[in-house]
């Protein structure tokens, strides 16, 4: 079955293989704005031709109607975990015993991606490796949701943090010995996890960094060679050194990132997936879980993050958005709307953050099909919406 999202109606409309239909503008990075009637056609499910609206053309065969939707990409997610609710990390954690119970879950978040014109999510990992199988699915046809680009499993060190998104190894030599069944297993990018997560209760306190940067290098040339991007979950200033020293591709989250790393990170093209609904959420959907205290530190980090964000955008550093949906309070599909708000809060241009959304998260997922509206593009990559974001 083909379809395309209309986050106009928050639907998921089918459409035949090959069609055309008159639209009444579209966006994207690359034409920026036309808001005149464009002529689309497809076949097979692709983009075979997208002009503006000419009165000599006859259009009798036009299949869908769509003279009052604009086109565009679809949007992207660039951190996800599917295998988590963002209700209670706890109880989820127990429920993965219970297979179906999570699977249900995840194909009412696919849905909900549909919905709301997300065509493509990047996932951080579980250990039982629920996003790996949902991504086979969806690219069988099984499930029907947004393409999945999945870790699997995250490479973190043994007793140290991220004991739910992988087994954990002792050191590099226990790496050496099972790196090529961990590849064997499937990947779409390699995650590393680089440092534990931020204090909500100590301002700059960040759990310790796993590697060394002569250990992550060798991890990281161990995808490279392979042709795998990697991902670098990391905060705090010593954790991201090493993740920019071992040529990562992308550092998720990097709260308390300096000006310093920014500037390094512009000369190595290193992106930033500045993640931050799982803080900035918090504030923003008060819950009485925190203290005051934990509020007054939530705060400060939201407000260094935000900064930050607006002096990577000046210095060019290249910005994803991701939400790291399935945290507490980043409910899946609706968090993605949070988190390119707080990218404008930031001070970047609404036009920009659409960009990034779109054309920046396809180059971080690796794919070039994404995030773009041209000749050749998959039609259920694209979105219909009523006004530009
Ligand atoms: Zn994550």
């Amino acid at each position: 079955m083909m379809y395309i999202s209309c986050s106009a109606e928050q639907k998921i409309h089918e459409i035949p293989h090959e069609g055309e239909a008159v639209v009444a503008g579209c966006w994207s990075p690359e034409l920026g704005l036309c808001s005149h009637s464009m002529l689309l056609k497809w076949k097979e499910g692709i983009v075979t031709s997208l002009q503006p609206l000419s009165n000599l053309e006859s259009f009798s065969n036009i299949t869908q109607p769509w003279d009052s939707f604009y086109l565009m990409p679809g949007w992207i997610d660039a951190h996800v975990h599917l295998a988590l609710d963002s209700l209670d990390f706890f109880q989820c954690l127990k429920n993965w015993e219970k297979p179906a119970l999570i699977e249900e879950n995840i194909q009412g978040f696919l849905q909900r991606y549909l919905e709301r014109g997300i065509v493509a999510i990047r996932d951080g990992g579980d250990l039982p490796g629920f996003a790996w199988r949902t991504k086979n699915r969806v690219n069988e046809g099984v499930w029907s949701g947004p393409r999945v680009i999945s870790v699997h499993e995250a490479v973190n060190r043994e007793g140290m943090y991220g004991r739910f998104l992988g087994r954990g190894f002792r050191d590099v030599l226990e790496w050496r010995e099972k790196e090529r069944d961990f590849f064997g297993q499937g990947l779409d990018q390699l995650k590393v996890v680089v440092t534990g997560i931020i204090s909500f209760d100590e301002f700059k306190r960040v759990g310790p960094t796993q590697w060394t940067a002569e250990d992550l290098s060798e991890l990281v040339e161990t995808a490279h060679r392979r042709g795998i991007l990697v991902m670098a979950h990391a905060s705090g200033e010593e954790g991201i050194s090493v993740a920019i020293a071992a040529g990562v591709d992308s550092i998720e989250h990097g709260y308390y990132i300096t000006s310093g790393q920014l500037k390094l990170m512009k000369e190595k093209e290193i992106a930033w997936v500045p993640t931050v609904a799982p803080i900035g959420n918090l504030l923003k959907y008060p819950t009485d879980r925190y203290s005051f205290h934990e509020i007054e530190t939530l705060k400060r980090i939201l407000e260094g993050q935000l900064a930050k964000i607006h002096e990577a955008y000046n210095l060019n550093v290249r910005l994803g958005v991701g939400t790291d949906a399935g945290a507490y309070q980043v409910p899946h599909a609706e968090s993605l709307f949070d988190e390119m708000d707080w990218m404008v809060q930031a001070g970047i241009p609404k036009q920009e953050v659409c960009r990034m959304a779109t054309q920046e998260n396809a180059r971080i997922l690796g794919n070039s099909e994404m995030g773009r509206l041209d000749v050749g593009t998959p039609v259920n990559l694209l979105q219909l919406v009523t006004h530009f974001p």
